[in-house]
């Protein structure tokens, strides 16, 4: 099988997304599809915002702010500001431009579009050619049992700045919600599935929470692997460390890969962590450590272009 015909990757926001723009810069826009988490969507002052919808399609189209991963590079706040004078939520910080894009995603949506059609039209408006799918058109919400009682994704993320201690993690809405029929279509044609190096617990887990998911991804005929967003034992950014920490997950790549096992073949680790590839094949998976960590465009595509070599030689 060639690895590289349809690689399907798996991602929340900021880690995932970096991993996306190096592999579009590989592959033509008919060989990855990127599907993204929307657990943390919300619905906020009437608009329907979705931050890793967002993140992934701003950092695509070479509009995300660099130093943030998420919004518009040279956003500026003034609407955010006079909501605040009113007296209103001034905790999740919105810019002026990514207000034009919520308000826009919001009309479309109240037009009776479908959330993945909306993300087709307005990232194609944006220039990005490569699919991005939400991984549903219906609602899933992540809600977070805390020490301070049940927060919603944002309330937890954002306002509290992911402080509370978090007991649990559930995705309202999942059971109920389905997979769109191109996210199905995306995992059935897959040639590779990849989850990107996004918090497994925040961004990964709500998509495999859609029924049928972790079946589909088991009866295809693609090799799954995962790239460790955990790096000597800490994240790169946000509560990944932490929460998996407090949910009694192993913070290193191994606990990344016990996560998912019953769906991987094999994990991407850094070369700080290559003495733990022995432990990850004794978990019968394959493992390379390379250097994972992603700051420039020169790191992403170089990350990308390992992650298919190494699957083209070890499953094709
Ligand atoms: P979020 O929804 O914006 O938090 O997005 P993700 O879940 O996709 O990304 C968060 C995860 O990305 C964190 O666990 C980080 O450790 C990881 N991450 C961010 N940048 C990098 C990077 O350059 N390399 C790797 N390996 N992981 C990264």
């Amino acid at each position: 099988m060639n690895t590289r015909s349809h690689v399907t990757l798996l991602v929340g926001g900021v880690g995932g997304a970096k991993l996306a723009v190096g592999l579009a810069s590989i592959l033509p826009p008919e060989a990855l599809t990127i599907i993204v988490n929307t657990g943390d969507d919300l619905d906020h002052l009437g608009l329907h915002v979705s931050p890793d919808m967002d993140t992934v399609m701003y950092t695509l189209s070479g509009l995300a702010n660099p130093t943030t991963g998420w919004g518009i590079t040279g956003d500026t706040r003034r609407a955010l500001e006079m909501i605040t004078r009113y007296g209103g939520p001034g905790w999740f910080g919105l810019g002026d431009s990514d207000l034009g894009t919520n308000i826009f995603r919001t009309a479309l949506l109240r037009e009776g579009k479908r959330l993945t059609d909306v993300a087709r039209q307005m990232s194609s408006a944006l220039g990005i050619r490569h699919t991005i799918l939400p991984m549903s058109d219906d609602s899933v919400r992540t809600v977070l049992d805390t020490d301070q009682g049940r927060l919603a994704f944002q309330e937890y993320f954002v306002r509290e700045r992911w402080q509370p201690q978090v007991h649990a993690v559930h995705f309202e809405g999942a059971a109920e919600a389905q997979p769109s029929a191109e996210v199905l279509q995306a995992i059935d044609e897959a040639s590779l599935i990849v989850f990107g190096p996004s918090n497994p617990v925040l961004s990964i887990d709500p998509i495999l929470a859609l029924p049928g998911l972790r079946e589909r991804i088991r009866a295809s005929s693609a090799p799954c692997v995962a790239v460790s967003p955990i790096i000597g034992g800490q994240a790169v950014k946000g509560p990944a460390a932490k929460l998996m920490a407090e949910l009694g997950i192993d913070v290193s790549p191994v606990g990344v890969a016990t996560h998912y096992i019953d769906l991987l073949y094999g994990i991407i680790l850094d070369d700080v962590d290559m003495h733990l590839c022995d432990v990850v094949s004794r978990m019968n998976l394959h493992c390379i450590a390379r250097r994972t960590l992603m700051d420039s465009l020169v790191d992403k595509i170089a990350l990308s272009e390992h992650l298919l070599k190494w699957a083209e030689e070890v499953f094709s």
